[in-house]
């Protein structure tokens, strides 16, 4: 298994300290190995039974992240199940691929890293740079929600405020990448997304199949690109006919890959976003834009955008059944209202972090 850039082709070993080529492209994964069920830990109750399937570590960062349980809720006649990765260590998705880079880079030794976040993904790498014992530096935007700041904190992370739009934060972190610190970054580091893909290696073992859709939100769209090359390994393997349909929503006003998919492009172009209340996916230039527009086409999804109307109301319709996630993760329940499902289809909606972090202002 090693990397190779996305843009020039370039090969570079699996323990590189470039977070990037050096022709300035992001790297993908390459000698994947397959999925193979018969090698699936049974006794391991979190996604490391998966371990088979995953990037080599010599040590594991675990807090027991993955297999999260799937709840049954019926919906207007359809078949809607709920994928609930709130429950993991740090109440976000995100533990799936922190755990795989943290204990990748544990085994290769790296002792401190930097990383921009919105909030989840940082709350999450420090977290489990605090387990491993190496130090984190995180630059965080300056409208992160107070809660998600102060996980950060509590992990004795250094947290570095920036001003200004989350893409600031972005340029903070490459200044000190430049500067020779580790960049452990939750969308340019592609061992993020074979965390992700155990999310579609469990719906496989729930369910006993493949679902016929998922609905899931996107910004940097690490959830979509993993959930789609899980089910893709699973194809190949020969134990699903087809793909389930991918479909990816944005909020309305920040919905880059919405517009690029209506257009039929390839990639997004320049794109001025506005304020959302789904702060987690407020991603005006997403990196992998033409590897998520690529993936969900290949499956016969689409990309959708809903009003911030529709996101606040599709929360409250979660928590009317019981469940309290973040604003972000409302946004793919939103979407669904969009779609007209067959009944007799299987659709599952992951719901990707916790209300327990949620803005207080975001409350209305
Ligand atoms: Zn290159």
């Amino acid at each position: 298994m090693h990397f190779t850039c996305s843009s020039c082709g370039r090969s570079y070993p699996l323990d590189t300290r470039k977070w990037r080529c050096e022709c300035g492209g992001y790297f993908l994964l390459a000698e994947l190995k397959p999925f193979r069920p018969q090698e699936i830990e049974e006794q391991e109750h979190s996604l490391w039974r998966y371990r088979a399937m995953l990037p080599p570590v010599r040590e594991t960062v675990t807090m027991g992240e993955g297999f999260t349980p799937l709840v049954k809720a019926r919906r207007d006649g359809a078949s809607v199940y709920l994928k609930l990765e709130f429950l993991a260590p740090t109440g976000s998705f995100k533990d799936r691929g922190t755990t795989v880079l943290v204990s990748h880079l544990k085994s290769i030794g790296v002792e401190e890293v930097v990383e921009d976040s919105s909030g989840n993904a940082g709350a999450s790498l420090a977290a489990y740079c605090a387990r491993a014992g190496i130090k984190a530096r995180i630059y965080v935007p300056a409208h992160a929600s107070p809660p998600k700041r102060a996980q950060i904190a509590v992990y004795r992370a250094e947290l570095v405020t920036v001003e200004g739009p989350r893409e600031k934060a972005a340029e903070a972190v490459r200044e000190a990448a430049d500067r020779g610190f580790y960049y452990a970054s939750h969308y340019y580091n592609p061992l993020i997304i074979e965390g992700m893909k155990t999310v579609a290696y469990e719906l496989w073992e729930q369910l006993g199949r493949a679902p016929d859709n998922v609905v899931l939100p996107v910004g940097h769209g690490t959830l979509l690109l993993g959930i789609y090359k899980g089910f893709k390994e699973i194809q190949e393997a020969g134990l699903i006919p087809s793909l389930p349909r991918l479909f990816g929503v944005q909020s309305l006003n920040c919905a880059p890959l919405y517009e690029a998919f209506k257009k039929g492009a390839e990639d997004v172009g320049s794109y001025v976003a506005k304020p959302t209340l789904a702060e987690g996916i407020s991603i005006a230039r997403p990196l992998r834009a033409r590897e998520i527009l690529a993936a969900v086409r290949a499956t016969g999804g689409e990309i959708l955008a809903v009003e911030e109307e529709r996101i606040l109301r599709a929360r409250d319709d979660l928590a009317s059944m019981g469940f309290y996630v973040e604003l972000t993760s409302a946004v793919p329940l939103a979407g669904l209202s969009l779609l007209n499902l067959p009944e007799d289809q299987l659709t599952v909606i992951p719901l990707t972090g916790s209300g327990l972090k949620a803005c207080c202002e975001e409350d209305h």
